[in-house]
């Protein structure tokens, strides 16, 4: 059993650790008696008795976890349970989705954002099936190779599916450690990423790695949150550094936060008949490999007179004769670093302008809805009144 006597670094007092976690340890400021094994016992206990009762925790099938792991990066599990039950039912097994099209995956994505996760998933399952013949590596060092798959992911699918004893180290994690420890090191630099990791390689319990990690990741997301975490009824309160120095909103130490960029979008909904015309989304951008309306975007807000004479508008009506028919209000929609002001016009036309013809996709507008498309749009679809046009409701 290793233990740490902790007394406060700043009288100079005396420290008895291990000699890994000395260095560390010997830069913070707290007085704490912890033991390891108490740490893993009460986060194992705990866990026993409040574990989320998820499908990819009852299973050992790697691409099962792995497809969990990838659609929970950047999503909540109520809003992720769902598109993980859909993701398996269409690509039962990593040959279903290195068979599949990308647009097809991008299809059962659609909502999720983020979608480069769906075109990594994809071509990552090619390689598997090319390289390992559809075996998923079952080690950390192999599995972080693959495309798609980071520290987190690598260690958590080696150590729920193969119950290999390294660390799953995510924003949960990094929190309940700088809390419970004291660590005031930014996770997000090296250094720092290389201090928790210590930490976390210190305390798991190397008999079984997969319960340690869960139950890390569980405590987390039900106990540890980051907004008023239960500190009142904690296991870890008599032990927790930052509840005990009432740093719980200090901790874990976050860095500057950069101004989201704000983006204007136009969409055009082009009513040709019964048609419209879309096109796939190129650029290395947001929602690359998505479909779209054609879209003019501006670097402010922009009124209706002066986008009519946007050189983009010039570009795609020309002396074309058009009538506006429809102008949505302005939707906000906020993305991780960008948020974006989107608008949808509906413009009318009885003959053909070149440039549709050549640069866009002309679809049946009730068609739109079997593409990929971002969920800006497809909220915009189902919406009065273009739900009308979109989803062949006439009133
Ligand atoms: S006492 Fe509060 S801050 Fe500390 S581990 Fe428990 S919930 Fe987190």
């Amino acid at each position: 059993m290793v233990t740490i006597f902790i007394l406060d670094c700043k009288y100079k007092s005396f420290i008895f650790i291990n000699k890994l976690l000395c260095g560390y340890f010997c830069k913070m400021n707290f007085s704490l008696i912890i033991d390891l094994m108490d740490f893993k016992r009460i986060l194992i206990k705990w866990y026993g008795e409040n574990r989320r009762d998820l499908p990819w925790r009852n299973t050992t099938n790697p691409y099962y976890i792995w497809v969990s792991e990838i659609i929970l990066q950047q999503t909540r599990v109520a809003q992720g349970l769902s598109y993980y039950l859909k993701f398996l039912d269409s690509f039962p097994t990593v040959f279903d989705l290195a068979n599949a099209s990308e647009d097809a995956v991008l299809k059962v994505w659609q909502g999720l954002g983020y979608y480069t996760r769906a075109r990594n998933l994809r071509s990552a399952a090619q390689h598997i099936v090319d390289k390992y013949q559809g075996e998923i590596p079952d080690t950390f060092d192999e599995l972080i190779k693959i495309k798609g798959i980071g520290q987190y992911s690598a260690g958590a699918i080696a150590s729920f599916a193969f119950k290999q004893a390294v660390p799953a180290i995510d924003g949960n994690v990094y929190r309940i450690i700088a809390r419970v420890f004291g660590v005031f090191t930014l996770s997000t630099t090296a250094k720092g990423r290389r201090e928790f990791y210590d930490i976390v390689v210190e305390l798991m319990d190397k008999t079984q790695p997969d319960v340690f990690n869960q139950a890390l990741l569980d405590f987390g997301a039900l106990q540890c949150v980051p907004k008023s975490p239960k500190c009142e009824h904690c296991p870890f309160g008599k032990y927790c550094f930052a509840y005990m120095h009432n740093l719980v909103h200090v901790l874990p130490t976050r860095g500057k936060k950069t101004a989201a960029r704000s983006r204007y979008f136009t969409y055009l909904i082009i009513k040709y008949n019964e048609y419209t015309f879309i096109n796939r989304r190129k650029n290395k951008d947001i929602w690359q490999g998505l479909y779209e309306f054609p879209l003019i975007e501006t670097h402010k807000p922009i009124t209706l007179p002066r986008l009519t004479k946007h050189s983009e508008w010039k570009k795609i009506f020309g002396r074309n004769k058009h009538t506006i028919s429809y102008v949505s209000e302005v939707v906000k929609h906020q993305l991780s670093h960008q948020t974006l002001y989107t608008q949808f016009i509906m413009v009318d036309i009885l003959t053909l302008p070149r440039i549709l013809n050549s640069d866009y996709e002309m679809v049946l507008a009730t068609d739109v809805d079997q593409y990929s498309t971002p969920k800006v749009i497809d909220n915009f679809m189902v919406a009065e009144p273009a739900s009308k046009y979109f989803l062949n409701n006439p009133e």
